[in-house]
């Protein structure tokens, strides 16, 4: 079973690994935004990261470490990556509220919650050149992994290969959502920097649960 203790390692090391790729995202913002994205990212998992650090053991559940997170991320980071974030682990929270540990049907469950909690929030769909553009497929790969009775290391390599897919497929589309929506046919060529950070955060499970 997956503990609270396992959730806060894996937010851990989902802000290390926005340290490592804070400058690659800055540059993927840069290219259509504000050159921010990496800076969001790092911040708000660094502060989520910490938040969930400091939670008693003897208390904390997995509702309340997602919850911690989603709180903190929400007040370090300025960007519209913030109330998207703290919308999808809030989510997450939600989605396994009163279970003291998590079952990896309950992990999917929660994942799959966040994915939904940032389409709800900003409102866009797939092909809007977007996080939900690596997310939502990601989300819908890990389920169907799961409901095919995969081990959750299948599950989380088979939402990677989807996330990538469409973090990929972010390069030819044009932004109807968000800041580079601005920018119309000039964002073509160009991977959204929201779409590389959800793959990011994928690998981070897929490595966790490998
Ligand atoms: P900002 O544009 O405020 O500087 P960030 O740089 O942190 O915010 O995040 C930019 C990313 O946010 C985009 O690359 C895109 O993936 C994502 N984004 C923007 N608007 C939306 C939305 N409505 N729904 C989902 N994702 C969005
Ligand atoms: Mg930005
Ligand atoms: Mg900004």
């Amino acid at each position: 079973t997956i503990t609270a203790d396992d959730l806060k390692s894996l937010i851990a090391l989902i802000a290390q690994a926005m340290t490592r790729e804070r400058d690659r995202l800055c540059e993927l913002d840069g290219a259509i935004g504000d050159a921010d994205h990496g800076i969001a990212m790092e911040l708000g998992f660094s502060a989520a990261a910490k938040a969930t650090a400091e939670l008693d053991p003897a208390t904390a559940d997995p509702t309340l470490v997602f919850n911690t997170a989603a709180k903190a991320f929400l007040n370090a980071v300025g960007a519209s990556s913030g109330p998207l974030y703290a919308t999808g682990l809030m989510r997450a929270g939600a989605a396994v509220k009163g279970k003291p540990s998590l079952t990896a049907d309950d992990m999917v469950a929660a994942f799959a919650a966040i994915a939904k909690g940032i389409q709800d929030r900003g409102k866009a769909e797939v092909g809007e050149k977007t996080m939900v553009d690596a997310w939502t497929p990601a989300a819908a790969a890990c389920q169907a992994a799961r409901e095919q009775g995969m081990p959750l290391e299948e599950c989380f390599s088979a939402a990677l290969a989807a996330a990538e897919a469409g973090m990929l497929a972010t390069k030819d589309m044009v932004a109807t959502k968000g800041r580079s929506s601005r920018l119309g046919e000039r964002a073509l060529g160009h991977v959204d920097p929201g779409a590389a950070s959800a793959t990011v955060i994928v690998a981070c499970f897929h490595g966790f649960f490998s």
